[in-house]
């Protein structure tokens, strides 16, 4: 199995790019113990990232929801991304900005704890994707529920929110289904365990409102597309039963692009709604006609 830490490349850090196997760090980071950082996912098409301004103004908002500060502008954040890519040499890939706090203290406070920041990116796993997207993803319910809205700051992409998910999809696949979807402390469903949950019923598209959970930059994007092919477009609660009664369903990420849902516990689904498939070449349309300008 490959190891990230073995690879070759060159990591930005704290302003300057290092030897990719050098970008370590002591095990008293703060981080490490407490889940005390921010991160993005942002993939790379044709060298260029996608919606790279929306991935770092999200990163800025999520350190302030957990009270880091980032030591750098929004500018130079993306101008670092744009090294990163070059120095790298990368054509299609995915990038991963990070912010923790570091080793200074093991106090819960974090208190006097230096603000890191790291961007690293590499060539990507388009190939077993692509794959999996041939067949569908199947979903199984989690065994546990997102918290409410007002126990965590829900809309920042931090680390303390994926330890649960790689808990529930760990028992997705021990279960024999490819990711878990997550109900909230009610009856309505969320989204999977990274990605955003999308039914179509009736030519319509239905996905749960972002009021526990991530608004990915995929699902508004998505949301964008559809409306402007003139989709209906519902955002609201949806439950199981909703989801039972539905033609077909398909989740969103920016690693998983737009994935179609085959089957939801013993429910299948079809892979090939027409719906699913016009907005899939849409969304392929949009990344190939993307630039940062
Ligand atoms: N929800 C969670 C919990 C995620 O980790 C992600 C992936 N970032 C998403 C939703 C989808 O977000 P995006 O489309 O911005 O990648």
């Amino acid at each position: 199995m490959s190891d990230f830490s073995t690879r070759d490349g060159y990591i930005w850090r704290n302003g300057e790019f290092i030897e990719w196997k050098k970008a370590n760090v002591h095990v008293l980071t703060h981080a490490l113990h407490y889940g005390s950082s921010v991160y993005e996912g942002i993939r790379i098409y044709n060298g260029i990232p996608f919606k790279l301004r929306e991935h770092i103004e999200r990163l800025f908002y999520s350190a302030s929801k957990i009270g880091l500060s980032i030591p750098y502008s929004t500018q130079q954040l993306i101008d670092a991304t744009l090294a990163c890519i070059e120095r790298n040499h990368l054509e299609r890939g995915y990038i991963r900005p990070l912010v923790y706090r570091g080793s200074e203290t093991m106090l819960i406070s974090g208190e006097g704890t230096s603000t890191n920041c790291v961007i690293a990116a590499w060539n990507s796993f388009d190939q077993k994707r692509n794959e999996a997207r041939e067949k569908g993803y199947t979903l199984t319910y989690g065994s546990y529920k997102r918290p409410l809205a007002g126990c965590f700051p829900y809309d920042a992409k931090s680390a303390f929110i994926y330890t649960v998910a790689t808990i529930m999809k760990n028992e997705a696949l021990a279960k024999g289904y490819d990711d878990a979807l997550i109900l909230d402390q009610s009856v309505h469903i969320t989204e999977s365990t990274t990605s955003n949950f999308f039914i179509i019923k009736n030519n319509e598209l239905y996905t749960p409102v972002a009021d526990c959970f991530l608004n990915g930059i995929t699902r508004q994007t998505i949301i964008k597309i559809a409306q402007s092919l003139g989709i209906k477009v519902h955002e609201t609660k949806l439950t199981k039963e909703d989801v039972a009664n539905a033609d077909a369903a398909f989740i969103t990420g920016t690693a998983i692009e737009m994935m179609p849902i085959t089957k939801i516990e013993d429910r299948n689904f079809p892979i090939d709604h027409s719906l699913f498939t016009q907005l899939h070449n849409a969304y392929k349309e949009t990344i190939a006609k993307y630039s940062v300008a």
